[in-house]
């Protein structure tokens, strides 16, 4: 078979492209039928690293970094140390004191080491000294939601839902089915192929269903259309019209993967609902005797492990074809979704493992001074971070796992019990408050660290 590019049928020079930008997952998938100038590299300029940049805040606390860089997207931040303000670019975490000298905003503040101070301002009496760890920091990182609505980001949601579903099709070369789209990605004229789902029932159950921070994408036919369906990282819902008519080439007309951010990932395919429904009733028939209630406990056993996750993609499928409000430019109800969204993700990635380990070893290293806690802080990430340690250190556990870890927070963290997360001010004050209000508190952040630092599995 010919590989030709499915932009313009080119032959010559063609490459793998990055299905989804590289920087924006941690799971790759390709199309290699794309040239390489024109319709892959050019890409990048024209709409990918726009919307790269904009969400790097997101990718640096979700982990994911291009596989071609070793460092995380820079973001900005704008830090308040001691009263005053710095304007940065951070990249990963805690990085802050990373040997760098800081300039206030104001310009009359400079902060680094203080071999360095003295050696810039050439007079020790106008230096002085400072403990990082009894400073007040703040960190605000400014979140550019217009990004969302951008054309940037329809021309590459758009590409996304193109080269996915050809790759998924194998289809080879230019094919007039998919002209509007074709115009939309390349030129950003035409008409634009992409709206927004704006069901929040809908964003509830996918939050539920599948991985933190995951891209999931869903192909099918609706209404002679061909639709995909993107979740990015589970923040905003796009619908891409691929193609008015069904391509007779296209025979997979029923898709589903799901990409996550440990870089592992699902895929479903058949051709179409129907298939796919035959499938899995199938598939449900050949457990003897079963009752819906037992689904649950048959798949420890049963060797599909998929069995629960087909009843999901068939409700989201018939509720994509049946919803006809979906948004052509942002709301007021898409903001307040899409708040609610990046509020969780955030949020209930703080309490991963992965974060909180890091979090203590960036704050709890060798020979630090006790920890304070400014009482004025409001970051309510640090705020949720130091409470989790606080539990760990004030509770009988020595050692932790996955399990007793999770039992800790459902038992301590009001905010599980509705099985969603949501850590509002008035929750974080709370915390602030539990901690300072035992005297003995920096013994037990110190105990809690400990523990945490063992914590393998
Ligand atoms: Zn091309």
């Amino acid at each position: 078979m010919d590989r030709k590019c499915i932009y313009c049928g080119k032959v010559k020079d063609l490459s793998e492209s990055d299905i989804i930008p590289d920087a924006l997952t941690n799971a790759r998938i390709l199309n290699k039928n794309v040239c390489r100038i024109e319709h892959n590299n050019k890409f990048s300029d024209m709409f990918e690293s726009k919307v790269i940049n904009a969400l790097s805040f997101i990718t640096n606390k979700l982990d994911i970094k291009s596989s071609k860089g070793k460092n995380y997207a820079a973001y900005n931040a704008t830090i308040t140390i001691d009263g005053s303000e710095y304007n940065l670019s951070l990249h990963g975490n805690n990085n802050i004191f990373n040997g760098r000298v800081l300039k206030s905003s104001d310009k009359t503040q400079m902060l680094s080491s203080y071999e360095k101070m003295v050696k810039i301002s050439k007079d020790e009496s106008k230096v002085h000294p400072v403990d990082v760890n009894h400073l007040e920091i703040e960190k605000r990182v400014p979140i550019n939601y217009e990004i969302f609505y951008s054309q940037s980001m329809y021309r590459m949601i758009s590409k996304i839902a193109f080269e996915w579903y050809c790759a998924q099709n194998s289809v080879i070369g230019y094919h007039q089915e998919f002209d509007n789209i074709i115009s939309f990605i390349t030129t950003g004229k035409g008409e634009n192929p992409v709206s927004i789902i704006q069901e929040s029932e809908l964003y509830m159950y996918l939050t539920k269903q599948v991985d933190l921070g995951s891209h999931t994408l869903f192909a099918f036919e609706s209404h002679e259309e061909i639709n995909v369906v993107i979740s990015l990282f589970g923040l905003l819902m796009y619908r891409v019209v691929v193609s008015k008519i069904k391509p007779k080439f296209c025979s997979k007309n029923f898709l589903f993967t799901e990409l996550r951010t440990d870089s592992s990932r699902e895929k479903i395919e058949h051709d179409s609902l129907e298939t796919a429904e035959a499938y899995f009733s199938d598939l449900i028939k050949r457990i003897p005797s079963i009752k819906h209630c037992e689904i649950e406990f048959m798949i420890s056993t049963e060797p599909n492990p998929r069995l629960l996750l087909y009843p999901f993609i068939f409700d989201m499928i018939k509720c994509f074809k049946n919803i006809q409000n979906d948004a052509k430019a942002p709301n007021e109800n898409l903001n307040n979704i899409l708040r609610k969204q990046l509020e969780t993700i955030i949020q209930t990635f703080t309490l991963h493992k992965k974060s909180i380990k890091r979090f203590v070893k960036d704050i709890f290293v060798e020979g630090h001074s006790p920890i304070q806690l400014n009482p004025h802080t409001n970051d309510k990430n640090s705020i949720l971070l130091f409470y989790v340690v606080y539990l760990v250190g004030s509770s009988n556990i020595n050692k932790l796992n996955d399990n007793i870890f999770q039992n800790l927070l459902r038992e301590h963290l009001s905010l599980y019990k509705s099985e969603e997360l949501v850590v509002t001010n008035e929750i974080t004050s709370q915390f602030k408050k539990k901690i300072l209000e035992n005297d003995n508190y920096p013994d037990i952040l110190e105990k809690g660290a400990h523990i945490i630092k063992q914590w393998n599995n």
